[in-house]
């Protein structure tokens, strides 16, 4: 069905898409006519189970002589009637009820509360599933995988109901906490929807200040920019499982969320993706092809600095934002490139978070923002951040260091059950397996779960600090605590207490 094109030349998904793009418009032209124009932001979460089989997350070791033992016994005492029963003890999540009970467990269903061990400890044995160790890296942990691919299943935010048995501190974003001490009533009922929790982002320039004529009109620079209704934006996918599928995946997840996914023009153009809700990617090479492009593109992303891209983008689009996409840099390079009249960075750092020289993005992201607060420009400018942000925490946490947004990159993999081979480090050499059974609607269907339970916990930490828009809690840094600081604070002069460590 994708391959018929029509007279137009689109074909007949591309066509039902674009209907239901205007549909959309309408509705809402006819809201604002009617004086109903306001309408709460809202992202419809739907159950998508998985489509390849992944490894349980445990093991569990039956041993036969003693269940059957058990079982004999349970005969005895409930009768032959309650035969379900019987077969499915001990486990309540239904891993002994499969149609031989605990001779067969289904570990599918395991979920490590350990009540089977710690009542038969003779004979049942529960353990984690090295096979499932094996769906990460090291640093998109197996642990990450599994709330990940939760969030996608569900678009839930995930419980632990035995609490939490990790650590309270450690490296890069564990060394980071937040402050909920401002628990409010608005706030905590934005969570539960009776109050609202802003969750709308400016992406563009805002001057500081404005300039009239003595006609009232403004002049000089006047605010260009644009919203979204979401912190997080779609980062361009790896090379690795870069196919028209894909693609077309994060554009229609962008469009349903209102946000933004950044493609390489090449895709965009290839497969004809041109929409107020995908960012072409656009390389030095390409100036010629920006002439293909139908419309002017609300924002476009130039891969790396080059001046007669950028000119050539303000010749073709005056009224497009352009984004600088570059690894993070010094404070120097950031001014630099702001006084060439860029006000939109996207700053990369690898998969795990670092630079070329081993720092992690969380003070790679403050470094930026002080830049721009030193500069006294931060307000007119906008940053998006990708790279090593794979938890819904980092978000919130990379937007109090100073990101207005945060791009969405191995976590987008995951959630379409990308499986790692090895290392995976950067878009260009990171290696992903997908699921051969990949559908459209399914890989739309996960992004969107993903990102509601992503807001979610967002609104869950804005909440419990009393803040009800986001745009306020970029660079709050008052509500941030590092666990280093606050050690050094304690302990520093005790015996023992080695700074850093
Ligand atoms: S650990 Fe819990 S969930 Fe897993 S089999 Fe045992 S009782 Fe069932």
């Amino acid at each position: 069905m994708e391959s018929v094109l029509l007279r137009n030349g689109k074909t007949v998904p591309e066509v039902c898409r674009i209907l239901k793009r205007e549909m959309k418009r309408i509705e809402m032209d006819e809201n604002m006519q009617n004086g109903s124009g306001y309408k709460r932001y809202h992202i419809h979460a739907e159950k998508a189970g998985d489509v390849d089989k992944w490894p349980s997350r445990f093991k569990v070791d039956v041993k036969r002589s003693g269940l059957a033992k058990l079982i004999v016994g349970e005969v005895f005492h409930y009768g032959l009637k309650n035969k379900d029963v019987i077969l499915s003890r001990p486990c309540m999540y239904g891993v002994f009820s499969g149609p031989v009970g605990g001779f067969m467990p289904r570990e599918e269903h395991c979920v490590g509360c350990l009540r089977c061990t710690t009542e038969f400890p003779d004979f049942v044995r529960v353990s984690h599933n090295p096979a499932r160790r094996s769906l990460g890296d090291s640093y998109f942990d197996f642990r990450v995988v599994d709330s990940v691919s939760y969030e996608a299943e569900s678009g839930l935010v995930p419980v632990k109901g035995a609490g939490y048995r990790g650590k309270f501190g450690g490296e890069g974003w564990d060394g980071m906490w937040t402050d909920m001490s401002e628990i409010v009533r608005p706030t905590r009922d934005g969570i539960h929807g009776r109050e609202f929790i802003s969750t709308v982002v400016d992406i563009g320039a805002r001057p500081n200040f404005l300039m009239f004529d003595e006609g009232g009109k403004p002049m000089g620079r006047t605010p260009q920019v644009f919203q979204i209704p979401l912190p997080i934006v779609f980062d361009r996918a790896p090379k690795s499982v870069a196919n028209e599928k894909v693609w077309r995946i994060l554009a229609e997840t962008a469009e349903e969320l209102q946000s933004l996914a950044v493609i390489p023009l090449g895709a965009v153009l290839q497969f004809n993706l041109e929409s107020d809700f995908v960012v072409p990617l656009v390389k030095a090479s390409e100036a010629d092809a920006l002439k293909v492009l139908s419309k002017a593109p609300r924002l476009i992303e130039m891969d790396g600095w080059d001046e007669g891209l950028f000119r050539a983008i303000h010749d073709l689009f005056p009224e497009s934002l352009v984004a600088l996409r570059i690894p993070y840099t010094s404070a120097k390079e950031l001014i630099k490139f702001s006084k060439k009249g860029l006000r939109v960075f996207h700053l990369t750092a690898n998969y795990h978070g670092q630079d070329a020289k081993g720092n992690f993005v969380l003070d790679l992201i403050r470094e930026a923002h002080k830049a721009f607060v030193e500069a006294g420009i931060r307000q007119e400018v906008t940053l998006i951040g990708s790279g090593g942000m794979i938890h819904a925490e980092h978000v919130p946490k990379a937007i109090l260091c100073g990101l207005d947004a945060v791009g969405m990159d191995t976590a987008a993999i995951v959630a379409l059950q990308g499986r790692f081979k090895g290392e995976c480090l950067d878009a260009e050499t990171a290696q992903f397996n997908l699921p051969g059974k990949l559908s459209m609607k399914w890989g739309v269907q996960r992004l969107v779960n993903l990102a509601a339970s992503w807001r979610d916990q967002l609104l869950e930490i804005m909440g419990a600090m009393g803040l009800r828009e986001v745009r306020r809690l970029r660079g709050e840094m008052g509500r941030a605590m590092f666990m280093k600081e606050l050690e050094r604070d304690a302990f520093a002069g005790v015996v023992g207490y080695e700074p850093g460590k």
